[in-house]
């Protein structure tokens, strides 16, 4: 089966453009989604053009704040702070990562809880855990619905997260175990973590390795999650997993693209609905 992340998010689509007309009468103006861009990084515009596409289809209003890659950590810090002071201002993010020059500065500490979209800010994250955030991460959130969708019971299964990052691995690893699925973390130091993938009935692969996973690696009927997104050698996008030979031992996987992908951009507009209503508290 694919775990086709396109189809539902295009699904989805019909449904924000209700949601959005709902949210402009209440506030007295559409939505909003400011996102600051730092520097020139190809991989951070495409994204943050991936976004601006969704916002424009939905009729939210989406504003880019673009710095250069020269800009001081006073300056971020200053336009994070005017953003969170300003009302029209519904939600708010840095696209990460930042350039070098900003190397130690971790705009998530500055942004508003309220207004956090990408539900990455140390108080959103604490708050996940207590099943109270106002925001939570977008790609594993994506992800549980995605695997929710493809009616996957994730309840007893065993899990591999392979990745433990702050934005993926770490709170895909909470929200699994949230499920009721039993998770192991993996990462760059587990040792013979390909001889182990066999015992996992779902697979999330995480590691930013192109094609790391293969579908050898893996058991009769496994799930994989690819969240890796890489340019191959002919410019083609390629993911943490490789599904050569997924139909003969009859995986189920998301592919690269049109996979978690979709489904993370998908998530943030939620995540800015649900600011705003708890906001208004309208629920
Ligand atoms: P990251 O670099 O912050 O973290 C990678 C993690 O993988 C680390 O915890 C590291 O320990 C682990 N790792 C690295 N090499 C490994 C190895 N050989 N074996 C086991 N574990 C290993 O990356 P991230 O931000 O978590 O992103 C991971 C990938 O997902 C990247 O390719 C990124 O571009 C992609 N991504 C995609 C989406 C999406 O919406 N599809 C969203 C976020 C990230």
């Amino acid at each position: 089966m694919i775990l086709d992340g396109s189809a539902l998010s295009q699904k989805k689509k019909l449904n924000y453009v209700k949601r959005v007309k709902y949210l402009t009468e209440k506030l007295g103006r559409a939505p909003s989604l400011h996102v600051v861009l730092v520097g020139e990084d190809p991989a951070s515009q495409v994204y943050v053009g991936h976004k601006e596409k969704l916002c424009i289809a939905t009729a939210v209003t989406s504003k880019l704040h673009k710095l250069d890659s020269k800009t001081t950590k006073e300056e971020l810090k200053s336009l994070i702070l005017k953003l969170n002071n300003d009302s029209n201002v519904d939600g708010l993010l840095v696209q990460l990562p930042l350039p070098e020059s900003l190397k130690g500065f971790d705009p998530l500490m500055y942004i508003d809880p309220r207004k956090d979209v990408d539900g990455l800010s140390p108080m959103n994250m604490g708050l996940m855990i207590k099943g109270e955030a106002f925001a939570e991460p977008c790609t594993p959130k994506g992800i549980i619905e995605l695997l929710r969708e493809h009616s996957i019971e994730l309840e007893g299964l065993k899990a591999c997260v392979i990745g433990r990052s702050e934005t993926v691995g770490w709170p895909m690893a909470w929200m699994l175990t949230r499920e009721n699925a039993t998770v192991t973390v993996c990462h760059s130091k587990t040792k013979n973590l390909k001889d182990s993938l066999k015992s996992f009935d779902l697979v999330v692969a995480a590691a930013g390795r192109p094609e790391f996973v293969s579908a050898a690696d893996l058991k009769e009927g496994a799930i994989v999650v690819d969240v890796g997104i890489h340019r191959g050698k002919d410019a083609k996008l390629v993911g943490d997993f490789n599904p050569e030979g997924s139909e003969e031992k009859n995986l189920s996987y998301s592919p690269v693209p049109g996979g978690v992908g979709p489904m993370t951009v998908s998530t943030l507009l939620e995540n800015l609905f649900s600011l705003i209503e708890s906001k208004l508290d309208c629920k």
